[in-house]
């Protein structure tokens, strides 16, 4: 069992020009071995109300709940990725790997087990030892999942992992990771602004509003599993796409206007 529930969540930052509501009032349930994506434009509170399941930030109102428990601090049952930053750059990417695991008193020979299997899996085969500096962006991102995956976490929270990346690259993570999910079955909530990406990976998606973020719309993704490079040309896939388009069409523009309103 390892249900994300957000319950109520209102977040409100008290800024130089007065308060900013990043999030009103959000509630939404994923079941346990769901992957949930959350799409909006740019500004409506995804980081925001990522990092209040994260335990990262405290919300004005409500709460997040991971097994019934209160994310009130970073824990142990939460792995993230986010865009960057994700590596320490001055570990190699085993120990970053093994980072977690040290911290929690692995024995050493359990972590290396679990290292060697995590870097064969997101294909860093031959890059244990290098730094991340040495590693491209896909690569990167590579060892950032295999990271969050390394301490087992029933949860994975993950904010725009592949935004940085170039097309073809964010293809194939897409498809690593649409993988490594079928394997271990996390719960997963996944941030992004692109809408193939979301439709690509989740079972369900839910369409935030511009600022104040909302929930203003969830689609249930009706396409079967295992999913490949064939899903994206299918004509279920465009429909779809063509359905949230529109939506984050009219909440982008909204966006854009209220920014105007401002300046
Ligand atoms: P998204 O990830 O969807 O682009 P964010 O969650 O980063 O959006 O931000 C939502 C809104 O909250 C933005 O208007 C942003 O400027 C504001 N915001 C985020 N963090 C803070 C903060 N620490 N202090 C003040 N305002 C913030
Ligand atoms: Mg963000």
């Amino acid at each position: 069992m390892s249900e994300i529930e957000i319950r109520d969540v209102a977040m409100r930052f008290r800024g130089r020009h007065g308060e900013v509501t990043a999030l009103e009032r959000i509630s939404l349930t994923v079941p346990d071995g769901q992957f949930a994506c959350i799409v909006g434009p740019s500004g409506c509170g995804k980081s925001t109300l990522l990092m209040v399941a994260a335990g990262l930030i405290t919300p004005t109102e409500g709460e997040v709940l991971v097994n019934g428990k209160p994310t009130v601090e970073p824990g142990a049952d939460r792995g993230m990725v986010f865009q960057s930053y994700s590596l320490y750059p001055w570990l190699s990417v085993r120990r970053n790997i093994e980072f977690g695991p040290e911290i929690k008193k692995v024995p050493a020979a359990d972590r290396r087990k679990t290292s060697s299997e995590l870097i064969h899996l997101m294909k860093l085969d031959g890059f244990a030892d290098a730094y991340p500096k040495v590693l491209s962006g896909g690569m990167k991102q590579r060892a950032a999942i295999a990271r969050a995956l390394a301490g087992d976490p029933q949860v994975l929270l993950m904010d725009e992992p592949f935004g940085a990346l170039d097309a073809q690259t964010r293809q194939i993570m897409q498809e690593l990771l649409t993988d490594i999910w079928q394997r271990y079955r996390k719960t997963v909530l996944f941030v992004t602004h692109d809408i193939e990406e979301a439709i690509f990976l989740g079972d369900v998606i839910y369409m935030m509003t511009s600022r104040p973020g909302r929930i203003r719309t969830t689609l249930a993704v009706d396409i079967p599993r295992p999913r490949t490079f064939d899903t994206i040309t299918g004509p279920r896939f465009a429909e779809l796409r063509n359905q949230v388009v529109g939506v984050i069409h009219e909440e982008s523009l909204k966006a854009v206007e209220s920014e105007l309103a401002r300046a």
